[in-house]
């Protein structure tokens, strides 16, 4: 069971567990229930570690922001793995 968490990037509040309702890949907004500030919040599972990473943005994020985003577990990006053939 993955517990992931966490904190609003204004004020450092703590978020915990509420992660499973989120769905993976996609932006989530948020207004933070201390500060009341916006802001945004990816998980992303890797495609190489299948960890999942979250991050954090105290604004909306660029594709430019998204793309650079990388697993903080192994370290590679999430970009779709759609040249690499599968050779089972
Ligand atoms: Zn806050
Ligand atoms: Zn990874």
């Amino acid at each position: 069971m993955n517990v992931l968490n966490f904190h609003c990037p204004h004020c450092q509040h703590e978020y915990k567990d509420e992660l499973e309702l989120l769905d993976e890949g996609e932006l989530h907004h948020f207004n933070c229930e201390a500060c009341a500030k916006h802001f945004v919040v990816l998980i992303k599972e890797c495609f190489k570690c299948a960890a999942e990473t979250v991050i954090v943005w105290p604004d909306t994020p660029t594709s430019e922001e998204v793309a650079v985003v990388a697993c903080s577990a192994c370290g590679s990006s999430f970009v779709e793995p759609e040249d690499l053939e599968e050779d089972t």
